[in-house]
């Protein structure tokens, strides 16, 4: 017999009237996508998207999905991003990203 995992309610995200579970344990927490942590969360990823919308009151863009990203690494993506028609700036951004992302530092761009 195969023991079935019960998702744990505590950490369940409110989504005005719906409940969104959390991620499976080995993919990321964020983004529930499979990604090394220097990498880009998925922008396309419907839980992150909920999840984004239910703590910020928006949608996450690429450059909230980019912003714990280091500025070699979000330049490489931008590129890519910008090759399949996404309207992103080349550079890289802090502003606007998600404070909570690790190794971001608030996104104010103040030193
Ligand atoms: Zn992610």
């Amino acid at each position: 017999m195969v023991a079935k995992r019960q998702p744990d309610l505590s950490e369940a995200i409110a989504t005005g009237g719906m409940m969104l579970l959390p991620p499976a344990p080995d993919v990321c927490q964020t983004c529930a996508v499979k990604h090394e942590p220097e990498q880009p969360h998925n922008q396309q990823s419907l839980y992150y998207q909920v999840a984004f919308h239910a703590k910020y009151g928006r949608w996450p863009t690429w450059d909230d999905a980019l912003a714990h990203v280091e500025p070699d690494i979000q330049r490489f993506w931008r590129a890519a991003l910008r090759k399949r028609g996404v309207e992103i700036a080349l550079e890289p951004t802090t502003k606007g990203g998600d404070p909570d992302a690790p190794g971001l530092g608030v996104g104010d761009g103040a030193p």
